[in-house]
């Protein structure tokens, strides 16, 4: 408790003689002989206080801080902060106020008296504004503090539900889903009594958390087996220099549903038995196509029974093809370079195709393969030159998961 620890009883008694500071402490008036309570609103610090002097001057202003509220009005919320009924309605009339948003930390120096000093809160933008005593609005550049936050969970039900429980934010949650990805499904791998720990830096400012930042490190225990990943330049990799990411995505659709599997079927339109060489997904026509890893451009072009097909070729031996076609993405052409993820085109029915879907065929050394049943290689490893550098970078942060996984079993244990 900052206010307590800082301000002593001396300063607490000098404060309530103040008749402005007396509602704002309100909930923490001493009883005689004991210690003060802890404020239960959110009183910030209280300016200035010299608790050396014994003859403290009353207090001129203070700081006090709120959180803008769903169906708050401004003047209301304003008051709300301290500020006296005379000043309202000029203050209301501003336009930058009139734009603040439920959930935004609104802090103010105030007077005794309750006039205004300044109003200062973080815009949309990341910028802070600070309204000066004569309502003009200057804002400057928010300057961030980035800690690194740890945080551990176990699932119960989801992956999301956990992070919950742990204070953990959505998009650390969606990162670690990601970062996992090439190893756990996250939609059919995840089990009760999985378990990760987190580490991840929490952008502050004055302090507080505003918001989460990239994941450093991670640890994920799926099923038993554990996996840990550490951030290095733009990449994820294990302890060891190997990339958490795969060479290949599973998938070119980012949400998709399998209508067609590898094998033998009966060809719809050719009504004949024949080896299905690809992977057929049903998607609407316009769904994004990616490219499953980095490779150029083999063909962009119409092809028979493909239509509208793009062909990528690999490192190494593999190559992987896209079909049925609506469109190609924008600067396709043949020699073009594409990155793991980059857009290539969009579902459609072109060639010969009774709806829209798309058509996707892995290939190892020119021959199909179920990209489902064989073992994707992994992307390519921290390079040697560079390897010192990440294990010294990796270290610490691999300590911090062996210190969290020892607690975390031992907690288990017991
Ligand atoms: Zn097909």
């Amino acid at each position: 408790m900052r206010i307590a620890a800082s301000l002593g009883r001396i300063g607490l008694v000098a404060l309530l003689a103040v008749s402005g500071a007396v509602a704002a402490f309100a909930t923490m008036a001493p009883a005689p002989g004991a210690d003060p309570l802890p404020a239960r609103t959110p009183i910030v610090e209280v300016l200035p206080i010299d608790t050396e002097d014994a003859l403290l001057p009353a207090p001129t202003s203070y700081i006090r801080e709120e959180q803008f509220q769903r169906g708050d009005t401004v003047p209301v919320f304003l008051s709300r902060l301290g500020i006296a009924d005379e000043h309202l309605a000029r203050l209301a009339k501003l336009p930058v106020l009139r734009s603040l948003r439920p959930g935004t930390h609104v802090s103010a120096v105030v007077s005794a008296e309750g006039m205004p000093l300044s109003v200062i809160f973080l815009n949309g933008r990341d910028s802070l504004v600070e309204i000066t005593p004569d309502g003009r609005a200057a804002e400057r550049r928010a300057d961030f503090e980035t800690r690194a936050v740890m945080k551990s969970s176990v699932i119960r039900s989801s992956l999301f539900a956990a992070a919950d429980a742990a204070g953990i934010p959505d998009s650390v949650a969606m990162q670690l889903a990601d970062v996992f990805s090439g190893d756990i499904d996250f939609h059919r791998d995840l089990r009760k009594d999985d378990r990760f720990t987190v580490v991840y830096e929490m952008h502050t400012l004055l302090g507080r958390p505003v918001r989460a930042g990239r994941v450093l490190a991670a640890e994920f225990v799926n099923q038993g087996k554990a996996y840990r990943a550490v951030h290095y330049g733009s990449s994820y990799y294990a302890p060891d220099g190997k990339n958490m990411r795969k060479a290949f995505l599973r998938s070119p659709l980012e949400f998709s549903r399998v209508t067609s599997g590898f094998g033998m079927r009966r060809h719809p339109i050719a009504r004949a038995w024949r080896r299905h060489e690809g992977i057929d997904y049903g998607a609407p026509t316009g769904t994004r196509v990616r490219a499953v890893g980095d490779g150029v451009v083999e063909f962009a072009g119409l092809k028979g029974g493909y239509g509208k097909v793009v062909i990528l070729r690999h490192q190494g031996q593999y190559s992987t093809l896209y079909a049925h076609l609506s469109r190609f993405a924008g600067g396709l052409r043949r020699g073009a370079r594409v990155e793991q993820n980059d857009t290539i085109g969009f579902v459609g029915q072109t060639g010969w195709a009774t709806g829209p879907h798309l058509h996707y065929e892995f290939h190892i050394a020119g021959k199909a393969r179920n990209p489902f049943s064989i073992a994707m290689p992994a992307a390519n490893p921290v390079p040697a030159r560079d390897l010192p550098e990440f294990l010294a970078h990796a270290e610490p942060l691999v300590a911090q998961l062996d210190l969290l996984a020892s607690v975390t079993t031992l907690a288990r244990a017991e």
